[in-house]
């Protein structure tokens, strides 16, 4: 008799950047055939999430409730995509709210099965409370970090040791790493430079955080040989297991239905790349959820233009106006500037969100002008992409601090959403990476090195496994010998 497929439940916070290293793996855990996936989200994000699934797929999407306007927040909001960037604490606090509501999911989903617990419990970052569930059902719970080893240790750290105000220095040494490391005052958000620790969101936040060590260990989307010190950070701190399995990353057919209708179609922007030289198109983009300043997006737009280099920018509302808002592109960018970009065929202005990963891996592409979101980061690594980083806010800062100090990957532009910069100065480091200039060529070389070593953290083959192959047999073995110990527990 064929043997029952184990169940692996998984549970993503509702955001772009969350949910697809989620969904990723989720189909990576699909794909080995021995696992069948519960995916446990909100009901407008599952909407998302069932077109992106293809017809075979098996993972199974579970809802739980949730209604945003009971949390002052507006109507229909289960997504950070579609709020403003001011009312993330509110809608992170909210979110706690779905912890009964978990409960009573994981209690409904073990009586279908006729007593059958799930194998394991993988959840979010920010939803470390399903600890308390899995443990009352003693799963075997795991956290995973969509993101870096480096940046989210960054911080973690930061933000556990709050306040970062009283220095006479503008160099912070983080406390407690296992190699000296430091970050510059521009590399704190401003809301970790303003707060004492003492204000209920950052009371919240830390708590979050700290139920990181009860988990049974830690999935973290990364690979071991590039991001040492961050994962020693992890190891050293809870004496967990600590698990590197990336990149896990979203196939294309997967893509499509992740979010929500493209701003151009894949053909299209497939076409125009076709049209252009080998590596001469720079590709831009500050993610799903972040933007930059008004007057930073005319002296990017102008900069862009000047530099005379092919481009492709996925323009967001900037900070101030409604992300939902019809686009302005008089208000926003120079006068006539799509209008010339688009005629003498410089450019591609893309509203709001673009098939990235299909840009990224086109042969036309040479460099990312990106904010740093990990899941970025990773996607344009694996395709040998060099990386000119503006981070905006979190944890970028510090991936771009990896990037650049550790990995050789990146330049950085600018940082932050209000520090002042001007077209000629960001036109010069276009033009720095882009062109045959040294560093130009030492950053396209490094970061094929990076491919190549990602290629191989993921190898799986009968005489070879890869770092990331390796860890994540790891895991899956670590709930398993759980399993197990718990039945001998039951006959006992
Ligand atoms: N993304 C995309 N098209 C866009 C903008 C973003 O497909 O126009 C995807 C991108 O490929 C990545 C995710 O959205 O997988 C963004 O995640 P990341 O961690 O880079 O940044 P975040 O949005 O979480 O800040």
């Amino acid at each position: 008799m064929a043997q029952r497929k184990e169940n692996i439940v998984m549970f993503p916070f509702m955001a772009q950047g969350h949910i697809i290293p989620f969904l990723a793996l989720a189909r990576r855990l699909e794909e080995t055939n021995k696992y069948t996936i519960t995916l446990v989200n909100t009901p407008l994000n599952l909407k998302k999430l069932k077109s992106s699934l293809p017809q075979n797929s098996s993972i199974h999407l579970l809802e739980i409730p949730f209604n945003s306007v009971e949390h002052d927040l507006p109507p229909c909001t289960e997504n950070t995509d579609s709020i403003p960037y001011h009312l993330f604490p509110k809608f992170l606090q909210a979110s706690a709210s779905l912890e009964p509501h978990f409960k009573k999911l994981i209690s409904e989903l073990v009586n279908e099965q006729n007593g059958q617990k799930p194998l394991c419990i993988i959840t979010d970052t920010f939803l470390g409370w399903c600890k308390e569930t899995a443990q009352e059902y003693g799963i075997f719970h795991a956290i995973f970090i969509g993101g870096g080893g480096f940046g989210f240790a960054c911080l973690y750290s930061m933000l556990l040791n709050l306040p970062h105000r009283s220095t006479d220095s503008d160099e912070f040494l983080l406390p407690d790493f296992p190699e000296a490391s430091t970050l510059h005052v521009t590399q704190i958000s401003p809301y970790l430079r303003a707060t004492d620790g003492s204000d209920s969101f950052s009371v919240f936040y830390k708590k979050l955080l700290l139920l990181w060590k009860d988990a049974d260990g830690i999935l973290v989307n990364t690979v071991e040989e590039l991001d040492k010190i961050g994962l020693m950070y992890f190891k050293r701190k809870f004496g967990r297991p600590v698990w590197p399995i990336g990149p896990v990353l979203l196939s294309t057919e997967s893509r499509a239905g992740a979010r929500k209708e493209y701003g151009i179609s894949t053909e299209l922007c497939k076409k125009w790349l076709d049209t252009k030289p080998y590596t001469s198109v720079l590709y831009v983009s500050f993610g799903s959820q972040n933007t930059i300043a008004a007057s930073q997006m005319m002296q990017l737009a102008m900069a862009l233009e000047a530099s005379g280099k092919n481009f492709i920018w996925v323009v967001r509302p900037p900070i101030g106006f409604d992300i939902n808002s019809e686009f302005k592109a008089n208000k926003w960018l120079p006068r006539g500037f799509e209008e010339r970009i688009k005629c003498s065929g410089q450019g591609l202005v893309v509203h709001k969100w673009a098939p990235q990963v299909e840009i990224l891996s086109h042969r036309s592409v040479s460099a990312f002008l990106s904010h740093c979101g990990w899941n970025s980061v990773l996607e344009a690594l694996s395709h040998g992409v060099p990386i000119i980083g503006w981070p905006l806010a979190a944890e970028q800062f510090y991936n771009s601090k990896l990037l650049e100090e550790e990995m050789g990957v990146c330049v950085e532009i600018a940082r932050g959403m209000s520090c002042e910069v001007l077209k000629e100065d960001l036109s010069a480091k276009i033009e720095l990476v882009m062109n045959e200039t040294e560093k130009g060529t030492d950053l396209r070389n490094k970061a094929n090195e990076v491919k190549v070593i990602i290629k191989n953290a993921v190898r799986n083959e009968t005489n070879f496994k890869g770092s990331s192959v390796k860890a994540m047999d790891q895991f899956l073995n670590a709930a398993l010998i759980m399993r197990q110990m718990e039945k001998g527990a039951s006959k006992d």
